[in-house]
């Protein structure tokens, strides 16, 4: 550093820098060390049909288990985008899943299954291929599958991502716009895409009927799933009142803490026990 004031400051954000870029790289190790380890865990949020409160899908939420600390996907997802990992932790993601999902069918279950995808997953060579593999080997039918995207993934520079994409929808898989708001999505690609589902961002079902711009938004993108042929699921419901409100806008579906937390397959299981449906 120089022989001025400024010196110390520097070494010290050099230090901080560097302790960061250690960090991070740590944490990358340990996160490949997690999945050779079988450490992450699949939890299941059930989705359900608004007009008949039966469950008819359920989303997988990856989890950590580190120790006794049951890590989120915003503390690891990130970091296991940067460093690849994201992709074989995507496939063990996908497989885990349909696996999954294919023995609740087996017993009789009416029951469809909704997996997240990031970008870099979709970039991944033979990514349309480990999709299809994971479907082949889990007995699921493609239709039953639906692969959820942000709507960022519909931005013009995305391209081949859009190209994979539609080659999944080829395969009869569905698509569906993670976290939609009117404002980042193409409304072109939603057609060209034949995306099957659109989920309204939680931001907009927590401001619902207490402000009237987000209120009246949120009935324009229901409406707009309608008159595409979209279906259309409410994200974040966690009040009795937001259930009612959407339910009188016509809304298809919803998922939320009210409805029931992301939980393990016993879980889901006990849950549903038989007769799936949730009081509500
Ligand atoms: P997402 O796909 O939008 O998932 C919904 C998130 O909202 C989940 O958080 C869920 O626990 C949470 N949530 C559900 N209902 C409510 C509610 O009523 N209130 C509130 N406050 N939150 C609710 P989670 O599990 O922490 O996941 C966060 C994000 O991480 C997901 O957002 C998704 O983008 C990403 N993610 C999760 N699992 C995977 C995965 O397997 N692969 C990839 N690539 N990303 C994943
Ligand atoms: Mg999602
Ligand atoms: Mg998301
Ligand atoms: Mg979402």
């Amino acid at each position: 550093a120089k022989e001025n004031g400024g010196g110390g400051r520097l070494e010290i954000y050099a230090a901080h820098m560097h302790a960061k870029v250690v960090g991070r790289l740590e944490l990358q190790t340990e996160l490949r060390q997690a999945l050779a380890n079988g450490d992450f865990v699949l939890e299941y949020q059930p989705v359900v049909d608004l007009e008949s409160s039966q469950v008819t899908a359920v989303e997988a939420l990856v989890r950590w288990q580190r120790g006794d600390e049951r890590v989120l996907p915003e503390g690891f997802i990130g970091p296991a985008e940067e460093s690849g990992l994201i992709t074989p932790l995507g496939e063990w993601i996908l497989r885990e899943a349909c696996e999954k999902v294919a023995l609740w069918r087996a017993s009789d279950w009416d029951i469809a299954l909704s997996v997240n995808l990031s970008v870099k997953q979709i970039l991944a060579p033979r990514f349309v291929e480990t999709v299809a593999g994971a479907l082949a080997d889990s007995g699921l039918p493609a239709e039953v599958l639906t692969m959820e995207v942000d709507e960022e993934v519909l931005l013009e520079d995305q391209g081949e991502a859009v190209e994979r994409l539609a080659e999944l929808r080829r395969l009869g898989v569905r698509l569906a716009i993670d976290d939609f708001g009117l404002g980042y999505a193409s409304l072109a690609h939603l057609r060209e895409l034949r995306v099957d589902t659109i989920k309204i961002d939680p931001s907009f079902i927590r401001d619902l009927g207490t402000d009237g711009t987000v209120t009246l938004l949120t009935h324009t993108i229901i409406r707009l799933g309608q008159d595409l042929g979209v279906q259309v699921v409410a994200e974040g419901i966690e009040r009795s009142e937001q259930l009612e409100q959407l339910r009188s806008m016509g809304c298809g579906y919803g998922q939320g803490f009210l409805v029931a937390r992301p939980m393990v397959a016993e879980g889901v299981e006990a849950l549903v026990g038989g007769e799936a449906g949730i009081p509500l």
